[in-house]
């Protein structure tokens, strides 16, 4: 902390860890040096990305990679376009993604990077010379048995396909392992679906544990990127009402609850980059509250899927009104510090980020073992892997972290 006084998200997230490991820590002292190591990255990248946009004039954007950890393999790790980005956010992400790719059995290390560059409101051609740029530097730190990228906020199967195409260009070989959408990429042909997924199935193997279901329960859903859309695709079949989802502009409110076809035509409407406001002219007695987030809307489960810090202490008090019982962490670090004291006191459930990814996590870990061919799996096949790893592997640490949370066995929370 002393080194980085400045990078507040990532000594939030160290000191959150470090919080929770405290009972731990007093026990067992020979921990505190290995904790010292941990929390150091083996090493950062930051580099200049030139590029040219459509009307010939010259930016300047910064890169950033942080390999967290290799300790326990190649470093495996999202990718984020947004103007927020910096060191602190790629440490951050990147000190994550090191909890939770220890999961793996496969053992895969952390890593986390990006760009301050905004895709919003770029042309196609744009971010394609954007992407290409960052990986003319980006290319070298890359490899299967080194580190390897994936899908964060901002970065979508359109980015990953001109990254990966220039990584190929300049490495010369195919191997990369980009844990993107595309089956010849990452061998997996479901990889934006499984961090959704695998959220829903980690929330319904938690209510299980307290003789509950998904099933009538209210959803309250920020963020309508690649997770809360596939969070959003798979409450359906387990009967939730998932009645909001959200934008950086304000959130949707739907009181009568998303179903196929609502959740089709939200669908559309990102893929058109459209407003969410859209929506209200195909059904007009939903509501767009603008400037605005959903935390206050009456619920029983709330799945934050849009950024970090996006619970603060004024939200942790409007969820507790609100009735919620249950928050599934989707996004990383979704709430500050206050809001998750605020919460654990008021017994709301917290299921924090590093467990809940779970089926992300294991999805990584099944692209990498040659035995498991996922081009050849159907949904079906590819659904009961994920849903079995966190069941098999993870439970233990489903289990360890709400109990790090409360320090109490109490799982009943309705
Ligand atoms: P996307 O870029 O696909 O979507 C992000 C969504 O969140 C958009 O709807 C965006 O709104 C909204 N949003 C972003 N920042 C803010 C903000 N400050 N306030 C309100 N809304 C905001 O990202 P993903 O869905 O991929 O990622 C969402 C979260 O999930 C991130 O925290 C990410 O780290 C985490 N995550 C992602 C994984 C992945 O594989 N994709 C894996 C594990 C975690 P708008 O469109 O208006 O900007």
């Amino acid at each position: 902390l002393r080194r980085d006084p400045h990078e507040a998200e990532f000594i939030q997230s160290i000191q959150e860890v470090v919080h929770s490991l405290e009972p731990v820590l007093v026990k067992n002292t020979q921990y505190v040096q290995i904790l010292e190591r941990l929390l150091e990255p083996e090493r950062c990248f930051i580099f200049r990305v030139p590029w040219i946009d459509d009307r010939g004039e010259a930016h300047v954007n910064r890169g950033f990679r942080v390999q967290f950890s290799q300790a326990l393999g190649p470093c495996r790790g999202g990718l984020r376009f947004h103007p927020s980005m910096s060191l602190s956010v790629a440490k951050f992400l990147a000190f994550e993604h090191t909890l939770k790719n220890s999961l793996s059995l496969y053992k895969l290390g952390g890593a986390a990077g990006g760009s301050d560059f905004d895709p919003k409101g770029k042309s196609d051609n744009e971010i394609m010379r954007f992407c290409q740029s960052f990986m003319d530097e980006l290319y070298r730190y890359l490899g299967p048995d080194q580190d390897f990228p994936a899908e964060d906020i901002g970065v979508g199967p359109r980015e990953m396909g001109y990254l990966f195409g220039q990584y190929r260009r300049l490495s010369g070989h195919f191997q990369g392992n980009f844990t993107g959408p595309k089956i010849f990429w990452s061998g997996s042909s479901f990889r934006t679906e499984a961090t959704g997924y695998g959220l829903v199935f980690f929330a319904r193997l938690l209510l299980a544990e307290m003789n509950k279901e998904l099933k009538g329960l209210r959803c309250v859903i920020s963020g309508s990127g690649k997770i809360a859309m596939h969070v959003l695709e798979k409450l359906l079949p387990c009967g939730a009402i998932p009645v909001t989802v959200s934008d950086s502009q304000g959130y949707l409110l739907d009181e009568d609850g998303f179903d196929y076809m609502k959740y089709s035509l939200l669908r559309d409407i990102k893929a058109q980059q459209k407003n969410l406001k859209e929506y209200l002219k195909s059904y007009p007695h939903a509501k767009y509250m603008d400037d605005a987030k959903p935390w206050s809307e009456q619920c029983d489960v709330a799945f934050p899927c849009a950024s970090h810090n996006e619970i603060d202490q004024g939200d942790a008090v409007a969820i507790i009104k609100s009735g919620c019982r249950v928050l599934i962490e989707c996004s990383n670090m979704p709430c500050t510090v206050q809001a998750v004291d605020i919460l654990r006191k008021a017994k709301v459930l917290v299921a924090p980020a590093k467990a809940t990814a779970a089926g992300g996590v294991a999805l990584g870990e099944l692209e990498l073992n040659p035995k498991f061919n996922l081009m050849q799996l159907s949904v079906e096949d590819f659904e009961n892997k994920i849903q079995a790893k966190p069941a098999a592997d993870c439970c233990h640490w489903a289990y360890l972290f709400p109990f790090i949370y409360f320090f109490s066995p109490n799982f009943d929370v309705f």
